[in-house]
């Protein structure tokens, strides 16, 4: 068989592009930072990538003017004996997710991305224009007052549409959030159609948000009352988790169009009009177990 043989192939390098490259301020900066001399940089292409790829973020002022081809992500260059290159995140992108890792306490969310940022503190200034009997100043008070761990037992805030019982709520669970707890927003009539839908298509995953929603530290229960009614949402999936968050004291707010009479009322009667007074009482006797009542009153801000 015929014996194959490569010529070598002679690297010649240009000084030249070694000498320019020295010139460079960022390259220059990146040389001191790693301590090395561009006599000891086996690859150049590397450095001329990195340079290219860096001059993208010049001027840059933030996340939404990014220029590189992956937002917030640029090449970086190391050295442990030799350099090599590998993705950084720049400073505007490693802010931001600082700025969202509370996020991650949120085991399940119906907050609307406009409030994803609202807390507490951000209520302070409309708060302190308001006389002290109103509602407004009396449930912000109280939910400060949960937050902060001094109170373990929740509330269900009733009023009419519009008068901003979502928009507290969602405050207050953002405020927590930060705070380092663990919590879930949940639209009931949302929830109830998805896991019915879960619960045919995907065992694990129904069991695993059923597990997150009944043991998370802080639970908020939006718009209760405004689901229809049928036995699986009210005596297996709700009942099942106020049962359970009963027995253990674990914190629930409810915000709701009805009041507490009006709720059992409500939960009494299916679609088909039968009536079920036994098990909208058990439901109810959780509800109130885990939460006082508190009457939001105010104008509609929906349109304002
Ligand atoms: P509810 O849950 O009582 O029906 P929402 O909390 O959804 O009412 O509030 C209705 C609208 O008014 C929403 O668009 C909300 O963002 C806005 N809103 C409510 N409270 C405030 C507030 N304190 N400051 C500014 N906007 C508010
Ligand atoms: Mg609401």
């Amino acid at each position: 068989m015929q014996k194959l043989s490569f010529p070598d192939i002679e690297y010649k390098e240009d000084p030249k592009r070694r000498n320019d490259l020295a010139k460079e301020p960022k390259i220059k900066t990146l040389l001191d930072d790693l301590g090395i001399d561009i006599k000891d940089v086996d690859r150049l292409s590397l450095l001329e990538d990195y340079l290219l790829n860096n001059r993208k973020c010049d001027g840059c002022k933030g996340l939404n003017e990014c220029r590189q081809e992956v937002k917030g992500q640029r090449i970086a260059i190391s050295y442990d004996g030799v350099i090599f290159d590998e993705l950084e995140y720049c400073p505007y992108y490693r802010k931001a997710l600082d700025e969202n890792s509370y996020l991650s306490n949120l085991v399940y969310s119906d907050i609307p991305q406009r409030l994803s940022r609202l807390t507490l503190d951000d209520l302070k200034a409309e708060m302190h224009s308001l006389d002290s009997k109103d509602d407004r100043l009396r449930l912000f008070v109280l939910l400060s007052k949960i937050a902060g761990g001094e109170s373990s037992k929740g509330l269900y805030i009733y009023g009419s549409f519009g008068v901003g019982k979502t928009y507290m709520c969602i405050a207050f669970m953002n405020t927590i959030l930060k705070n380092g707890k663990r919590g879930a927003f949940v639209k009931v009539n949302d929830f109830i159609n998805r896991m019915r839908k879960l619960i045919v298509t995907d065992d694990q995953e129904y069991e695993d948000i059923l597990d997150a929603i009944k043991n998370v530290p802080y639970l908020i229960l939006d718009d209760i009352g405004s689901e229809t009614i049928s036995a699986y949402s009210r005596d297996d999936l709700l009942f099942n988790i106020l049962d359970y968050r009963m027995e253990r004291d674990l914190l629930c707010l409810f915000t709701s169009n009805l009041g507490i009479d009006d709720l059992e009322k409500m939960l009494t009667y299916d679609k088909n009009n039968n009536a079920e007074s036994l098990k909208a009482k058990r439901l109810m006797e959780r509800i109130k177990y885990l939460a006082y009542p508190f009457h939001l009153s105010g104008e509609n801000r929906r349109f304002k």
